[in-house]
């Protein structure tokens, strides 16, 4: 386990260049559990500006949070 520092409700977000979900992360994390350095795309490279990234998340938690719905039992 590799990542045992990042948050767990931190998910990979969406590349608006090439549609990847794959991030790599320089420096750790702020107070917020959120990237404290730079954020880049580890496909092509896009580095994603704070904002964006921000927004991003947002999305994904909300199609994560679809995907697992509320539980049935
Ligand atoms: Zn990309």
């Amino acid at each position: 386990m590799n990542n045992a520092d990042v948050p767990n409700n931190l998910l990979p977000v969406t590349c608006l260049v090439c549609g990847e979900s794959q991030n790599t992360m320089v420096g750790g994390f702020d107070a917020n559990g959120l990237p404290a350095g730079k954020v880049n795309c580890m496909v092509c490279r896009h580095e994603f500006q704070p904002d964006a990234y921000i927004r991003a998340l947002e999305l994904r938690r909300q199609e994560f949070a679809g995907l697992t719905g509320p539980s049935a039992l």
